[in-house]
């Protein structure tokens, strides 16, 4: 199987829910390491910039709002298969339609604001890592 890396937030809610520690917790246990980290407010454009393939949703001014209501906590996580594993413990967009057990069913309020995000794909994280970390930031212990 493939080592990968992907870009993980917690996003304002569950950093302002105090769920930082137990959402790094199920990825520890997940067998995802944790490589790199920051908390961080972000600016609107940081914001933006990051979800600029949601540009032209309904969505996006709400979503841009909410990711810059409060800080929150980048990190690259690396493992097995780590963009679709991330993605199965987050689970589902949309927090009704999330898996029990997954981050999202246990901590999220609705599909706007859903505790966490995770890249889609391998290229999506390429993209989103270097967007939030410096090459000298990111440490990988596999070496
Ligand atoms: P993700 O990859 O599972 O995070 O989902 P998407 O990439 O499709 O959407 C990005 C983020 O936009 C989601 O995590 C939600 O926070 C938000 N979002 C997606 N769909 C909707 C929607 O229909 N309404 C609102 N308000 N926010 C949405
Ligand atoms: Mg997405």
């Amino acid at each position: 199987m493939a080592i990968e890396r992907t870009l993980s937030i917690v996003k304002p809610d569950a950093v302002g829910a105090n769920h930082i520690g137990e959402i790094f917790s199920r990825f520890e246990k997940n067998g995802l390491k944790i490589i790199a980290t920051k908390m961080k407010h972000l600016s609107k454009e940081e914001a933006e910039g990051f979800y600029a393939e949601h540009k032209e949703r309904g969505f996006f001014a709400d979503l841009v709002a909410f990711m810059t209501s409060g800080p929150v906590v980048v990190s690259v996580l690396e493992g097995e298969n780590a963009v679709l594993a991330h993605r199965d413990i987050l689970g589902a967009t949309n927090p009704k339609e999330a898996a029990a057990g997954t981050i999202r069913a246990d901590f999220a309020t609705s599909i706007d604001e859903n505790a966490a995000h995770g890249s889609d794909s391998t290229t999506s994280a390429e993209r989103e890592i270097a967007y939030f970390f410096a090459d000298d930031e990111v440490c990988p212990r596999t070496r």
